[in-house]
């Protein structure tokens, strides 16, 4: 066998040809590898639309690579000899292939990262460990720019952002004369609901989806979520479709609705591209070039676009960095001292909440649910029950075909959970139900009454928010925009705070929210 100079590591969110890993490959000494393991199904509970997402995702990028005649070393889970973990399969390979070095992109997880290190230290084996360019920034310039920072906020950086790389910029001035037009996104429906949105791009599983289905179906039978609607993009190709069937038809009205929820839709004028993009079947280059290509042509209004390219250009490289600076500590944060266990109807959405009910049986039908329902529903509640944030980090890893854990983990412990104790977001994102019966009508179909904090038929967010005061009143009262929040406490009698705790024991005992029958 000819010396293998170059094992080229692929993990499975690493699905680009273009990769800086490829750069300098050269199919007569070099090969890549890629292996499917059940570690990476298994270290959360995952859903089956995820492993499904990876799976059938890796098994086209394959493909790819070999019709682009790159020899390819490919473990399948099905494979006799699979050894399980990501590590112990590149080990085992690495005795039988003996490349002179390995090669990857910089893993998105801070957990693989030190697992590769170390097995090629192990091993003696040089590592080359190249920057991911996937990303319009670099993680050195994130700490540059976080450098002597007190707290990290994205409103200046995503303006940084905005100058250095000329998006929606007319010479130093922002197009339009604004940064940010959130004021002009935060409509509801209306009575009247959604009206037609157009339908959302599916696409039928072909051959290796099918394949992968069937294998996912029977290897983790008893791991969450469903099948039988898979309908996500695992190839460039049909990754490319749903971003243009995005600009043409949702991206218009984006920005209004972004706020929005309607029971039975969790598409409305979302993108539906996050899993694409994570798994770098998509760049975000390519997808804000198209953004900003709709309003120069007319045929998306400033506020929509400028809403949608904040989410990338801003919040999608800011969790990164987040992530990267602030790792591996930020994992086992919590600043509120959040012990409650996650309730085991978050894994079957057996719960009477309206709102909950739909945002879990979304999720577990298609790994999908929208940021509104993953910030102000699901996320909500778990912060004001105050369960353990690291029990959540590890159901939203679970659960969504987008999730990884740069993007996962300071969205949860940060900007939903406030673990981190304000580095990412000034405040605790905490409402009654009252917010969610303004963006939408799930209040109405519902057992619960939003305008009531104790007693039977209480809102169990409504109870939630005052228990979450009162728990925290001393605390959240040294921060400056929590003030009127907890001064609403003080006008609360005895007998009222009495009340609200008892009623908050009992959502907390399960005697409260659980559907029985
Ligand atoms: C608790 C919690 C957990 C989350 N976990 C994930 C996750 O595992 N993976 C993930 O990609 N996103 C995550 N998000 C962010 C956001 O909810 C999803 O990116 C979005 O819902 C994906 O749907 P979409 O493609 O239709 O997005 P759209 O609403 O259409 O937004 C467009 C794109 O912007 C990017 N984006 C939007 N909001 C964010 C954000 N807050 N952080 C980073 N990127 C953003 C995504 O790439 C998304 O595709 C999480 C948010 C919360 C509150
Ligand atoms: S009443 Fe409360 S639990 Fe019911 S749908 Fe409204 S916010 Fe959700």
């Amino acid at each position: 066998m000819a010396e293998l100079r170059c094992l080229v590591v692929v993990l499975g969110d690493q699905l680009d040809i273009d990769a800086a890993a490829f750069d300098g490959f050269e199919a007569s000494v070099d090969a890549a590898w890629m292996a499917e393991v059940a570690e990476e199904a298994t270290h959360v509970w995952s859903s089956k639309p995820r492993i499904v997402m990876f799976l059938a995702a890796m098994r086209h990028f394959a493909l790819d690579l070999r019709a682009a005649g790159r020899p390819l070393h490919y473990t399948r889970l099905d494979d006799r000899d699979n050894r399980g973990s990501l590590c112990a399969q590149l080990q085992s390979d690495l005795l039988r292939l003996r490349p002179a070095r390995l090669v990857m992109t910089a893993p998105g997880d801070w957990r693989v990262l030190q697992a590769i290190k170390a097995l090629a230290q192990a091993n003696d084996l040089p590592l080359e460990i190249r920057e991911d360019r996937h990303f319009f920034g670099s993680i050195a310039g994130f700490a540059e720019h976080a450098k002597g920072r007190k707290s990290l906020r994205m409103e200046y950086f995503y303006r940084e952002q905005r100058k250095r790389h000329d998006v929606l910029m007319q010479g130093d001035a922002p197009v339009g004369g604004q940064w940010n037009f959130d004021a002009d996104n935060r409509e509801a429906f209306g009575a009247a609901g959604p009206g037609a949105v157009p339908p959302r791009t599916v696409f039928e599983p072909d051959a290796v989806t099918r394949e992968v289905v069937a294998l996912v179906g029977t290897r983790f039978t008893r791991h969450p979520g469903r099948l039988d609607r898979f309908g996500w993009p695992v190839t460039r190709a049909r990754a490319l479709r749903s971003l243009q069937a995005f600009i043409r038809e949702r991206l218009p009205l984006f920005g209004r609705y972004q706020d929005a929820m309607w029971p039975g839709d969790p598409w409305l004028y979302h993108a539906h591209l996050s899993a694409a993009l994570n798994l770098k079947l998509l760049n975000p280059r390519e997808v804000v070039a198209a953004a900003e290509a709709a309003h120069r042509d007319g045929h998306a209004p400033l506020a929509s676009v400028e809403g949608f390219i904040r989410q990338i250009l801003g919040w999608r490289e800011y969790v990164r960095g987040v992530y990267w600076t602030q790792m591996p500590d930020y994992l086992e944060r919590n600043a509120l001292d959040a012990q409650q266990d996650l309730p085991a109807w978050f894994w079957t959405g057996a719960t009477d909440m309206a709102c909950l009910r739909d945002a879990l049986a979304q999720t577990l039908e298609h790994g999908y649910a929208n940021h509104i329902q993953r910030l102000m529903v699901t996320g909500l509640y778990t912060l004001m029950l105050g369960v353990q944030p690291k029990q959540v980090h590890a159901w939203y890893l679970a659960v969504y075909v987008d999730a990884v854990e740069w993007v996962e983990l300071p969205n949860t412990i940060g900007m939903s959970q406030y673990a981190d104790g304000g580095v990412m977001g000034s405040k605790p994102y905490i409402a009654t139900g009252k917010y969610i019966q303004r963006m939408s009508p799930y209040c109405k179909g519902c057992r619960y009454d939003p305008a009531r904090r104790s007693g039977d038929g209480a809102c169990p967010f409504t109870t939630l928010y005052w228990d979450f005061l009162m728990r925290h009143e001393t605390a959240l009262a040294r921060n400056p925009r929590m003030k009127l929040q907890v001064k609403n406490v003080a006008r609360l009698t005895d007998t009222q705070k009495q009340a609200v705790h008892e009623r908050a024991v009992a959502i907390r005992c399960g005697e409260v929210g659980v559907a029985h029958g």
